[in-house]
């Protein structure tokens, strides 16, 4: 298998180049700028035809691709690390431009920095056959094979980081990997892709850039053997169901909406910055963001305060202002759906603190950064996904009762306590029904430990030694 890097290493110099480097040759559509309205580039329209033809070249591919063995293909993915290193700078202006997240804080050169760190990290990975019964009259030992041709698809938060988080630990397992990015961020994917082939071997990586109706095509492909989902809980139980049919692996990372329990002992003025970061971070777009914050009684004042202080102080604004940390919403539907739900919360009567306002007649889809407090926690603004800048802060008297509206909930991705008593802080933490409790933290992602979903956030679990084993079938040797 000879690299492409023999033939095309060039670094890309600036967005156009990448966006030259993807241009459509067929039909195509064209993407806005959510912070101007401004087109970026045409983008293609691929159909279930196309997908199709990069199923057939991805399982041509793959056998020869899982021959090469773990450290040749890790080999290739800290090239791929490399070569995106190499591209950082213009990958991070196109995805500012796409997606809408500023070039600063923890948004679009972050973003970029993150797919290097989990190529790298990925490849680093032991994954030795386990033995699992070797008691002299038995023997038995658990492999992990590939699996095939590999489907991938993307939400359009994070589009660039997720789409690394999933091929991967699927390359580095052996397999190939179709991808379908979401309709809203097709070219931050489609161009990640182009840098990462710059560094791979032909044929594994494609990227068919459809819409929904491709994505269904993909869910119940007769060649794919797995499919890897991040996006909505009601998309993923579509996927279930047309999966369903040619018995298709999924992991399935859906949606949150994530307590923090700040506890009575916590220290206002040392948490609120990370509690406003756990919350905000791209501008409250993310899975695993702190969308409920239930707070103490005897602390309740003083946590408003600190984080209405915070929140005035981040400016938000186009991504590309090298001042900004927060931007707009990437598109119009979730624009509504954060208005719909601050309006929902301002009729039951709660108090916005700051924010709530959105400015009319700008170009750009800013919600601006709002704070709300004395809610009730059935108030919609708590009980669904705001999926934006919008935070809700609940008053709770007992650790009792926090903790059992933390769990009122039928989704249960990430959590939070937040204590100067960390033995206290993990009591109540074992008690909370989400995947990942972090303590004095939110959202704190490591490409070294498992991340996945209790209840209807989904299953299956990514990173580290459990993502990869995720992306293989498990064999037993057994004598
Ligand atoms: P979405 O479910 O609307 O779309 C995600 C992808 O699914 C898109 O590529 C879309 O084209 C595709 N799709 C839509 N219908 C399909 C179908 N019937 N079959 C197959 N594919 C289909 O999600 P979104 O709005 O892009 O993302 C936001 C949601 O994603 C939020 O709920 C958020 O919490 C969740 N999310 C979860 C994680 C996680 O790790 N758990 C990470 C990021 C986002």
């Amino acid at each position: 298998m000879s690299a492409q890097t023999e033939t095309q290493s060039t670094a890309f110099q600036t967005y156009q180049d990448l966006l030259a480097a993807i241009a459509p040759t067929g039909e195509s559509r064209p993407i806005k700028d959510p912070a101007t309205g401004e087109v970026v580039a045409e983008a293609p329209v691929h159909t279930a035809a196309d997908l199709d033809a990069a199923v057939v070249a991805a399982k041509a591919a793959q056998p020869e691709w899982a021959a090469l063995g773990h450290e040749k293909r890790s080999e290739y993915l800290n090239k791929a690390a490399d070569a995106i290193e190499a591209s950082a700078e213009a990958l991070a202006e196109l995805l500012s431009r796409e997606q809408g997240k500023p070039l600063n804080g923890p948004n679009a050169r972050f973003e970029v920095g993150a797919c290097a760190a989990w190529l790298r990290a990925t490849a680093s990975f032991a994954l030795e056959p386990e033995v699992v019964v070797d008691d002299g009259e038995s023997y038995a030992e658990v492999h992990y094979r590939p699996l095939g041709v590999v489907g991938a698809i993307g939400p359009w938060n994070w589009p660039m980081m997720i789409s690394v988080w999933q091929l991967a630990p699927s390359l580095r397992m052996g397999n190939t990997v179709v991808m379908k990015p979401s309709e809203y961020t097709p070219l931050s994917v489609l161009a990640l892709a182009a840098v990462i082939n710059q560094a791979l071997p032909a044929d594994l990586l494609h990227v068919v850039s459809g819409g929904r109706e491709v994505g269904e095509a993909l869910a119940s492909h007769p060649e794919i053997d797995k499919v890897m989902f991040t996006g909505s809980t009601a998309t993923g139980k579509a996927i279930i169901r047309s999966s369903a049919d040619t018995v298709k692996r999924l992991t399935l990372e859906l949606g949150g909406n994530d307590a923090g329990i700040v506890l009575e002992d916590a220290d206002p003025k040392a948490i609120a910055q990370d509690l406003f970061w756990g919350a905000f971070i791209n501008t409250g777009q993310t899975c695993a963001a702190l969308k409920r914050l239930y707070v103490h009684d005897s602390l309740y004042d003083q946590i408003c305060e600190e984080l209405v202080e915070v929140a005035q102080n981040m400016p938000m604004g186009v991504g590309l202002d090298e001042n900004n940390v927060l931007g707009p919403l990437q598109n119009k539907a979730q624009f509504d759906i954060v208005a719909d739900l601050v309006q929902k919360a301002k009729a039951g009567g709660a108090k916005v603190l700051t924010g709530g306002n959105p400015e009319p007649g700008q170009p750009g889809y800013f919600y601006p950064t709002t704070l709300v407090a004395d809610i009730d926690n059935d108030n919609p603004l708590v009980a669904q996904e705001q999926f934006g800048p919008a935070l809700p802060i609940i008053r709770y008297n007992s650790v009792d009762e926090a903790v059992e509206m933390a769990n009122g909930l039928d989704v249960g991705l990430g959590a939070s306590v937040w204590s100067s008593d960390p033995a206290k802080a993990r009591e109540v933490a074992g008690r909370i029904e989400a995947g990942t409790v972090w303590i004095n933290k939110h959202g704190a992602v490591d490409p070294r430990v498992p991340f996945g979903g209790a209840k209807q956030s989904g299953y299956g679990l990514e990173f580290g030694v459990a993502g990869l084993k995720a992306l293989g079938t498990p064999q037993v040797i057994s004598q």
